[in-house]
């Protein structure tokens, strides 16, 4: 608990309201002891990851589901399943985490930076066909705030250029585009369980494996190239080293975490839901008044309920609010600085005024505290403190 000093100088006991904070839906520490319990099998691929793995395979319809250690790992895995090299290009939005563009750049890659759209800030479909060359590998659509990228376009460049798509999911777990799932249309698809995402583990992810063809190597590269899984599945007599791969397994432990949380995806989803609405419903004439965009769902896209942000009018204002918020004790903060101006980004040759839009929105974006334990007095208190920020001009 710290003290914070209001306007009018009346003291009032308060506490931070962070940006995020996990929350434990009550299982997580009854499978852990269970997974240790279980026959003593606390490495990978244990009764946990197993549940998880069938789990998600029959929740989201896709042939076969790798937990990975990371969402960063289950894009590194794309990469060289899709067998990236030096020369080949891959197109990515400016507008994400560094590790949709870098599993590829790790391979030899060179990124191709797609603005994204001003309304959904998702990469930007119609602009899309013109960054295809004959070098492009791969297009990685990131589905930001958990709400679909146009994929009808994207899947119809894609397979009318021979391209692969990879759906980095990691904000949309559980998000649908007209009706079927993210994460089901690439060939292959990333997900993440870090602290921040809806549905957690500490660190985590997951590969979703929509082409059968890429399935039995999927299981290789995760098990440092070697065909352990199939030994295991008493296919082969012994393993041995088939191919490059690495070690992007999870401990069963971290899995026993995961089931808990993917088993109360419902009351989660419900929770995110509730708290997304309140803030839109408490936002949505403040916003239209003093010139704030709120998030765009389109009415084809389930979204997420990922997270809530909002566009303010210009970087100053949005100084102002983060300080005035935190001199309130409530922790708001802004994300993705463009790739295209990057220190690595400039080392391709890209630079300022390359993806305008990215480079727009990202002056101008603020999340807002979000948690799956969020009580409404918390989110008032947010919403009260946005509508009293006079600092505009
Ligand atoms: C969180 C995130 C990642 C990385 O996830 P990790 O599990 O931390 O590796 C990748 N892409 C996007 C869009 C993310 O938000």
């Amino acid at each position: 608990m710290d003290v914070t000093q209001t306007r009018d100088n009346s003291k009032i006991m308060d506490y931070t309201i962070p940006f995020n904070k996990p929350t434990l839906t009550g299982d997580e520490f009854a499978y852990i002891s269970m997974a240790i319990k279980n026959d003593l099998h606390i490495s990978g691929d244990g009764t946990y990851t197993r549940k998880c793995h069938a789990m998600l395979e029959q929740m989201l319809g896709v042939p076969k589901v790798l937990l990975t250690t990371s969402c960063t790992h289950a894009l590194e895995m794309s990469a060289m399943l899709l067998n990236v090299q030096e020369g080949d290009e891959v197109i990515v939005p400016s507008f994400t985490f560094v590790s949709t563009v870098n599993a590829f750049v790790l391979r030899g890659a060179r990124p191709v930076f797609a603005d994204v759209r001003p309304d959904t800030l998702n990469m930007d479909e119609t602009k899309l066909e013109a960054l295809i060359t004959p070098r492009t590998k791969a297009i990685v659509p990131v589905h930001y705030a958990g709400v679909a990228c146009e994929m009808d376009a994207i899947t119809e460049i894609a397979s009318r250029h021979g391209v692969a798509v990879v759906e980095d999911n990691a904000h949309g777990l559980l998000a649908k585009y007209k009706g079927r799932y993210t994460g089901t249309f690439g060939a292959l698809a990333t997900q993440s369980f870090h602290e921040t995402k809806n549905f957690t583990s500490g660190e985590g992810g997951a590969l979703l494996v929509n082409d059968p063809a890429l399935i039995e190597r999927a299981e290789i590269i995760r098990e440092k190239g070697t065909n352990r899984s199939r030994f295991f599945r008493g296919q082969v007599d012994k393993y041995t080293w088939v191919d490059v791969g690495s070690s992007y397994l999870p401990s069963d432990i971290l899995a026993a975490f995961l089931f808990a949380q993917l088993e109360n995806r419902e009351a989660i989803q419900a929770k995110r839901a509730l708290i997304w609405n309140r803030y839109h419903s408490g936002l949505e004439g403040w916003a239209a008044e003093f010139g704030v965009q709120l998030p765009t769902v389109p009415p084809h896209c389930e979204q997420a309920y990922h997270m809530f942000y909002i566009l303010l009018p210009s970087l100053e204002v949005r100084t102002r609010l983060i300080a005035y918020l935190k001199h309130l004790g409530i922790q708001a903060v802004f994300h993705y600085l463009p790739l295209n101006t990057s220190d690595m980004g400039q080392s391709f040759g890209y630079k300022a005024g390359d993806c305008p839009v990215t480079e727009d929105v990202s002056d101008r974006l603020l999340r807002l505290p979000f948690y799956n334990s969020m009580t409404a007095e918390e989110q008032l208190r947010v919403i009260h403190a946005l509508h009293a920020f006079r600092d505009w001009h």
